[in-house]
This record gives structure tokens, sequence and C-alpha cells, in this order.
């Protein structure tokens, strides 16, 4: 079977006004469940993908930009505030939210971040990598 090394799809927030094109190949999907995300998404926890550096590419970009904590920043739609990525200020490090994707359903979620916090009503899903804090410190 032919790998295709292309899996092109659009995304952007619930009014329309940010639209993104993201090449999927490559890319990593995890859970987060830190108390950051938790108060920016306004639920258990928030699903990002990190794409492959440069297979994002934003048709119309978010405007909102908040300090998520010391060396990171988050970007959101200033018309309707859907919370569009996390990207850290220093090196080349981010992630848009999965959710905001035209078409999420089949997105493969690989691990699970900051499980420390996780809900006590929120099992682990079976199979994946779960972490107590980020991958990189683990
Ligand atoms: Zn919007
Ligand atoms: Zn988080």
């Amino acid at each position: 079977m032919v790998k295709s090394n292309t899996d092109l799809r659009t995304g952007g927030c619930l009014c329309g006004h940010v639209r993104y094109e993201i090449n999927m190949e490559g890319s990593r999907t995890g859970n987060c469940h830190c108390r950051d995300c938790q108060k920016n998404g306004g639920g258990p926890f928030m699903t990002f993908t990190t794409p492959q550096t440069g297979h994002l590419r934003w048709i119309s970009e978010p405007e909102g930009r908040a300090q998520a904590s010391d060396y990171a920043m988050r970007r959101f739609c200033v018309r309707c505030g859907t919370p569009m990525t996390w990207e850290h200020l220093s090196k080349d490090d981010m992630a848009v939210s999965t959710g905001t994707l035209d078409d999420p359903v089949d997105v493969t979620i690989l691990y699970e971040i900051y499980t420390t916090s996780r809900w006590a009503g929120i099992p682990a899903i079976p199979g994946i990598r779960q972490y107590p804090r980020g991958t990189a410190s683990d």
C-alpha cells in the first residue's frame, strides 16, 4: 500500500474569522489536562495537535494573543473567542486546538499530559502514553 505523505485538512474558529490549512502527516495529537487548559477551554482537558514545522498555514491568522505562562502564549479569535493555539515564545514549538479542524473525528490521540490534574470522572484513554507532566519533562 502506498502511504501518502500528505493529509491536507482545513480548520477554523467557531465564527469563521480565523481559518487555516494543515498537513496532518507526521503531526502529534494529545490531550492536556493541565489547569491552564482547564481554565482556557472551560472543561476537563484540551486537545492539541502539534504539526511538523511548516505544515500549518494560516489563511486568516488569529489576532488575539494572551500570555499563557512565562514561556508561552495562546492565540484566539477576537470575534468569537475560540482558543486557537498554544505557542512557545522562543522556540519553534506550537500546537493548534484539534477541535477547530473542520473534520476532527478520525484524529488519533497519541498521548495525554499533565494527568496529575485529570478530573476524577475522566478515565485515561486505554493503550496510549500517560505523562504526569509535559512530555518534555518526562
Ligand atoms: Zn471566530
Ligand atoms: Zn495544558
